[in-house]
């Protein structure tokens, strides 16, 4: 089997978080609270995520989204290392857009890439390495892959998240330790345990 990392793009190596949070900012009256006084996950206000909804309809939105150098470094650390680069992104069943877009963010961002799977369930693909920041799909994917090795970029709505063989990345002065790891990872003999 190849040595796949797979690398999600939202809020790991494309902002969407922050695009959509300017972007809302823009439409919002100063009488509505701010999007940024709602934790991630929590549920938002029917004309918030309809807002949202609509600002996010266009594959342009998607393709545009800036890079977030933390993530961008780590990649290319993947990348010289080695290992086979796979992205792995959830893909709204109701907005098209959003794959298309997504493609081409990948394309222009990350053309060394060499495959791209969108999915309603992450737990479903194979990789010896996750790098994601959300822990739902983290877990799914950990409940299939125990000695897979997963990579989260630090924020404060995953901070309380845990699972074995997790690497909390908070920012670049870490990726020393990390190339590390990756290359335990990606030497190690099958069933080997990964010491960390
Ligand atoms: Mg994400």
């Amino acid at each position: 089997m190849d040595d796949i990392v797979l690398i999600d793009l939202d809020s790991t190596v494309a902002d969407h978080d922050g695009q959509i949070g300017f972007d809302l900012e823009k439409l919002r009256s100063p009488d509505e609270p701010s999007f940024y006084s709602y934790v991630k996950g929590n549920k938002l206000p029917d004309y918030l995520f309809n807002r949202m909804n609509l600002i996010r309809s266009t594959s342009a939105w998607w393709e545009n989204l800036p890079v977030i150098p933390r993530g961008m470094a780590l990649v290319n650390l993947v990348k010289e290392i080695g290992f086979r680069i796979v992205v792995l992104t959830q893909g709204p069943k109701v907005n098209p857009a959003a794959w298309e877009g997504k493609v081409k963010w990948v394309n222009k961002n990350m053309p060394f890439c060499s495959d791209i799977v969108i999915t309603r369930d992450k737990g479903l693909v194979y990789g010896k390495v996750l790098i994601d920041d959300y822990p739902e799909y983290i877990e799914k994917w950990v409940a299939h892959r125990p000695r897979g090795l997963v990579i989260m970029p630090d924020f404060n709505y995953n901070r309380t998240f845990t699972t074995n063989h997790l690497v909390r990345y908070e920012d670049v002065h870490q990726l020393l330790d990390i190339e590390k790891v990756l290359l335990k990872v990606k030497n190690r003999k099958i069933r080997d345990k990964l010491e960390m």
